[in-house]
């Protein structure tokens, strides 16, 4: 089997909902170029999208913290997010590809990659959707080989109508082109909770593409139920 295909099935199988890789000669975003200074070593990137939509979210924080916050799993061991980043290094290391877990990389630069393989878009609200909605987090990594796994379609764009998000936005952070970050509550996380000021996820709740995407089943780890 193809490697991007062993990858991509690979990806969806620990959990992964969106595979995409692009080699950085393919990429068009100008933050390649840094990122390529910076690792001589390597020759792609890889994205993969961990949805999070499936958790119960204790009565005690409903709307006072992000979604996007609360149920932050890449570094939280045994979480399902965790288990996934982590099953999927071992698969690379396994196939003997190097590779480097981009944490640090910025959320609009690996948006905008991920928006060029093809596995999502970012929406008027300033998140990111795949076909799944955007109640997703981004994984990236770098790897030394030549690879292009490109097998997703992108969401369609938001409706040229569509202006829910504006209308609720209680900051009144974002206009139909842009977002304000400095406005926006989600940015200010660190704040919230030192201050037990409320979190927002409005605009994505109310978010036609969002709809029904919610399924509440399971427990989060370390999170205490009323
Ligand atoms: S998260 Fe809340 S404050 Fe931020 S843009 Fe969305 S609705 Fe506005
Ligand atoms: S609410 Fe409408 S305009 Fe805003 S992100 Fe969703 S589809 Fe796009």
């Amino acid at each position: 089997m193809d490697i991007s295909e062993l990858l991509y099935d690979e990806g969806l199988a620990v959990g992964y909902s969106r595979i995409g890789a692009l080699k950085f000669s393919d990429i068009e975003n100008k933050s390649i170029e840094k990122i390529k200074q910076d690792h001589p070593w390597a020759n792609s990137i890889i994205i993969a999208t961990f949805h999070y939509n499936f958790y119960r979210i204790p009565s005690q924080l409903e709307g006072k913290v992000s979604k996007k916050d609360l149920f932050k799993g890449r570094y939280i061991k045994h979480s399902h997010e965790n288990d996934a980043a982590t099953e999927f290094e071992a698969l690379l290391s396994k196939e003997r590809i190097k590779h480097l877990d981009m944490t640090t990389l910025a959320s609009s630069i690996k948006n905008s990659i991920a928006a060029e393989m093809g596995i999502g878009i970012t929406r008027k609200n300033g998140y990111f959707y795949t076909e799944e909605g955007s109640y997703c987090h981004l994984h990236a990594w770098l790897l030394d080989v030549d690879l292009t796994c490109d097998f997703d379609e992108p969401p369609t764009d938001c409706p040229g109508h569509c202006g829910i998000c504006v209308k609720t936005c209680p900051e009144k952070a974002l206009t139909k082109s842009s977002k304000d970050t400095e406005k926006c509550i989600a940015f200010k996380a660190d704040l919230i909770f030192d201050n037990f000021t409320i979190g927002c996820d409005h605009c994505q709740d109310f978010c036609p593409y969002n709809k029904h995407r919610w399924e509440y089943e399971e427990e989060y780890i370390g999170l205490t139920y009323e």
